[in-house]
């Protein structure tokens, strides 16, 4: 077996862009597991626990969760042991605050991300898009005002996140319009002389 440096790998996009399904998708073909900040609040809030009930209401009016409570979460999920070999953080991070407290706690351990994998969509696609997921899945926090909301706050405090990572050198752009399985070619070709795979 080759043995390669840990993939440390970041997914932004607009809700709707399908980063939930293509981060899936990239872990597995980088053999490391995909963590989604949003699954985790998702899971909490099934299963009726303290971190569930405090987030209950801001994920579902489309608002962000307090960094502090997402930061720390991050940082434990990512130091347990399945992660230590690399990661794909997806719906992570999404303010500034939360890309100084990441960048931050990598550093301390001498490590950085690799690369970051906006996905590029068109905002009407994406809004259909979420409706008919609404529809299809019945996700409550998925009405047309909230969509909206959401997309509003992406705009305003995720987008600006991508500036530092492309200031980085970091930032790997990949049209997100196409099918499934184009779009994860298109992934994998562009972080393929970056980031190599095992
Ligand atoms: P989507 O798939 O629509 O982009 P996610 O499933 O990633 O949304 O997240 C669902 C909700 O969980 C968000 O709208 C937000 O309220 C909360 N959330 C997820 N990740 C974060 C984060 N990094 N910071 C703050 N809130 C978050």
């Amino acid at each position: 077996m080759t043995q390669t440096a840990p993939a440390r790998l970041l997914i932004v996009g607009p809700p709707g862009a399908g980063k939930g399904t293509q981060a899936t998708g990239l872990a597995e073909a980088y053999g490391i597991p995909a963590i989604s900040t949003g699954d985790i609040f998702r899971e909490n809030i099934k299963n009726g626990t303290e971190l569930g009930k405090k987030v209950q209401e801001i994920t579902a009016a489309g608002e962000l969760v307090p960094d502090s409570l997402t930061n720390e979460l991050v940082q434990d999920r990512i130091g347990q042991d399945d992660a230590k070999g690399g990661f794909l953080l997806d719906g992570y991070p999404r303010t500034l605050g939360q890309v100084e407290f990441l960048t931050g706690l990598l550093e301390a351990e001498g490590q950085a991300i690799d690369a970051v994998v906006q996905l590029e969509v068109d905002t009407d696609a994406v809004v259909a898009r979420l409706l008919k997921r609404a529809q299809e899945l019945g996700r409550v926090d998925d009405t047309e005002e909230v969509i909206r909301h959401r997309q509003d706050v992406y705009a305003n405090e995720t987008a600006p996140i991508l500036g530092v990572y492309e200031q980085r050198g970091s930032l790997v752009k990949v049209d997100g319009m196409g099918s499934v399985e184009e779009v994860a070619q298109r992934i994998l070709d562009a972080l393929e002389a970056r980031v190599p795979r095992a």
